[in-house]
């Protein structure tokens, strides 16, 4: 039986103001929600106010990228053992948004995956097609591809030490959700992949739908077999919101 996770994914927002607000409403609310596992990922810089927050309670936290490198002259980046300094859990790797403004490519992806394994965080790696793909008829030869990258890199065995998010472009942040059969078919093809090559590691797999999830459309999404929780971004951002999620996952 797979964990259920919900992982919030701030993006590029917030402050010391509104995130001791968000956390203080997430913790507050988080006691009545049994969820198996809740995590929150934050921008690099508020990661030790929200480890001073969330220490001692059931909620997990993570970064949002992670450098190839494990140290050294690379300006600007955060290598994987500076998020396990202040007690990262996990991190993202592969967002869309990184694919498509920061031209990160899937080899990039998957050695990112690499770095965090590497060090002892949890990659959660993102996958997923853009509207035009998806047009096109393309979506599982694209997240094939992306998910390939990583097995071919680190070998299949690499996935039972991280998380899978279907991520579908056209979804996020633009309300358009995938419809639970539009996702749970993507879901289900990706285990299948996984599966081909080690089938307890697809079993063991936790892939999450993420774009424009919501309490309102979450327990329908997760209640599909190869849904295994959800990566929120806009949601993350009000505490009503992401508990409304969690309580969802909870029902699963
Ligand atoms: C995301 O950025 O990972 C995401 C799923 O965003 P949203 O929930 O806002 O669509």
């Amino acid at each position: 039986m797979r964990q259920p996770l919900v992982a919030g994914n701030w993006k590029m927002n917030g402050s010391r103001v509104s995130i001791e607000v968000l956390l203080g409403g997430v913790k507050s609310g988080i006691g009545d929600v049994k969820v198996a596992e809740v995590a929150v990922c934050a921008p690099a810089i508020y990661l030790p106010q929200v480890q001073a927050q969330l220490r001692g309670t059931p909620i997990a936290w993570g970064g949002q990228d992670v450098s190839t490198h494990e140290s050294g002259a690379y300006t600007g980046e955060i290598a994987a053992s500076m998020l396990l300094d202040f007690g990262c859990k996990y991190v993202i790797v592969g967002h869309s948004e990184r694919r498509a403004y920061h031209l990160e490519s899937d080899v990039t992806v998957a050695r990112k995956y690499a770095a965090a394994r590497a060090a002892g965080l949890i990659p959660i790696l993102c996958v997923g097609e853009t509207l035009d793909e998806r047009e096109q008829g393309v979506t599982e030869a694209v997240v094939a591809r992306q998910l390939d990258a990583v097995i071919e890199l680190e070998g299949v065995a690499a996935l039972a030490d991280g998380v899978l998010a279907y991520e579908p472009v056209w979804a996020i942040g633009t309300g358009m959700t995938a419809t639970p059969e539009q996702a749970q078919e993507v879901h289900a093809f990706l285990r299948a992949r996984v599966a081909g090559q080690d089938a307890a590691v697809a079993e063991g797999l936790r892939i999450l739908y993420g774009g424009s999830m919501k309490p309102g459309n979450a327990a329908e999404l997760m209640a599909k077999t190869d849904i295994d929780g959800g990566l929120i971004g806009g949601a993350a951002l009000q505490a009503e919101d992401f508990l409304g999620i969690c309580t969802a996952a909870n029902g699963r």
